[in-house]
């Protein structure tokens, strides 16, 4: 069995999911999970906020825009009566809900989930209708979170081994991203998430690979947004891939690389439009020397707790963190003086009532617009600290850590800053990049 996943530039166009549909063609044991075609994820949360900020028609209007435009994406794919009577039902289906039924932030998932429910629905059919024998699974039967809303792999794998329509062989297509919360409710997993359930999903079926189809020749060691003339790096580790991800490497999903690595399923990112391309390979060990790859984190925020209480005192970070876990704050990157500690947080909702709490251990300061950068690589190689900090030596650099792996070294400083500092890391690392990748 084998996993591949398609995000929504690969699907995004009827010659689009052609070439998609002919890489599916190719295997005969595969479970493939569909995105939402580019733009639908985007255009269906514009719908939800037009619900909650409008009213009802406005939202249906916005919805009946993007009904048309799918349509129109997919005319000249396959006849109508192969893909419209299940994709109407989907599309009444939530146009009822808006209409009749006040807007709340559960049902807004059931929006959401549209895009990748249609989506997969055309693709299936495409692929039946070209000759290839396919099934259709619905990915809320299988995906289910529990309590901490994480997705269980062992209960995946149940729901995979009950599922009657699935039978560890033959061909399957379903969703990404969209699950069902511990109460049983239509539900999404975060932004970019089909990543995630593609993973899931393999580790729960015991897939011998994971195939991550996009629309770029694999993991780049900078942000091709930002950088040009980045270069694709040929084989990642575990470690590395999923430090990257979780720093702001937007082709994979943060959570995505947990799954592959508990069970030893080497991922492999490949680009639609260049099938020939090597791609990254992604698993335990990878030839790692040098400076790897260059990611940036945006949306941080930094919280600063200041206190002569902590000069030489036991218990007192212990006190920090728990008030962090109360409020149920992540916290990314964490540094320490004598007297101070500053922590990242990705989300300033809920802020104000932990800061009060904060306040009881000292002085709180909070600063907003904020970008973590993470430079991957072997930190401790005689030098390369030295080289990487002479290259932001002109940024204000708010916090520093090198990871305690020591194949990281994060730095936060003003979201301003962050196209410039990418590009002069870039410049700094591109030689051994080369060499690197010459060998590659
Ligand atoms: P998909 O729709 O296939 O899931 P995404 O848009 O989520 O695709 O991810 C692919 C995009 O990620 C690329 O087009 C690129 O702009 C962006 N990206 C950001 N960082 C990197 C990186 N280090 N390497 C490759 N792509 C990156
Ligand atoms: N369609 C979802 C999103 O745009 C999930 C994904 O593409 O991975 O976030
Ligand atoms: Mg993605």
């Amino acid at each position: 069995m084998q996993i591949i996943k398609f995000g929504g530039t690969s699907l995004g166009s009827a010659e689009r999911i052609r070439i998609a549909a002919d890489i599916v063609r190719e295997q005969n044991d595969c479970i493939v999970v569909c995105s939402a075609m580019s733009g639908m994820t985007n255009a269906l949360v514009r719908v939800t906020e037009l619900w909650e900020q409008k009213g009802a028609l406005e939202a249906i209007e916005a919805l009946q825009t993007l009904r048309a435009d799918f349509y129109l994406r997919i005319a000249d794919l396959l006849p109508e009566e192969n893909y419209m009577p299940a994709a109407a039902t989907l599309f009444d289906e939530v146009i009822t809900l808006l209409k009749d039924i006040p807007c709340n932030e559960l049902l807004k998932h059931r929006v959401i989930a549209l895009g990748e429910q249609v989506t997969s629905g055309v693709f299936n059919s495409y692929l039946v209708f070209t000759g290839k024998s396919s099934v259709l699974l619905d990915a809320t039967t299988l995906l289910h979170l529990d309590k901490t809303q994480e997705p269980d792999v062992e209960d995946i794998t149940r729901r995979l081994q009950s599922c009657s329509e699935y039978t560890s062989s033959g061909v399957y297509v379903t969703q990404g991203f969209i699950c069902r919360d511990v109460h049983g409710s239509i539900c999404t997993l975060s932004r970019g998430g089909s990543d995630f359930t593609a993973t899931l999903l393999g580790a729960a079926s015991g897939a011998e690979k994971i195939e991550i189809w996009t629309d770029i020749d694999g993991m780049h060691n900078n942000d091709p947004r930002f950088v040009q003339q980045t270069e694709p790096i040929r084989e990642l580790s575990y470690t590395e891939a999923a430090e990257l991800a979780y720093f702001g490497a937007k082709i994979l999903h943060p959570s995505c690389v947990r799954p592959a690595r508990e069970k030893g399923i080497p991922i492999a990112i490949k680009n639609t439009l260049q099938r020939d391309a090597r791609g990254t390979t992604i698993q335990s060990e990878a030839p790692a020397f040098g400076i790897r790859a260059i990611a940036a984190k945006d949306n941080i925020n930094v919280l600063r707790i200041t206190s002569g209480r902590m000069f030489n005192a036991y218990g007192f970070l212990a006190k920090v963190f728990e008030i962090f876990r109360d409020h149920k704050m992540a916290v990314d990157v964490v540094t320490t003086s004598e007297v101070s500690v500053s922590v990242t947080i990705e989300s300033i909702s809920g802020v104000l009532p932990l800061m009060l709490d904060l306040e009881k251990l000292g002085r709180v300061n909070l600063e907003t617009k904020r970008t973590i950068i993470c430079v991957v690589g072997d930190m401790l190689r005689p030098g390369h600290m030295a080289e990487v900090m002479q290259q932001v030596k002109d940024f204000d650099i708010r916090m520093v850590s090198l990871g305690a792996s020591s194949n990281n070294i994060t730095f936060v400083l003003p979201a301003a800053q962050k196209a410039a500092a990418l590009n002069a890391l870039h410049h700094l690392f591109l030689p051994v990049n080369e060499k690197m990748v010459m060998s590659g």
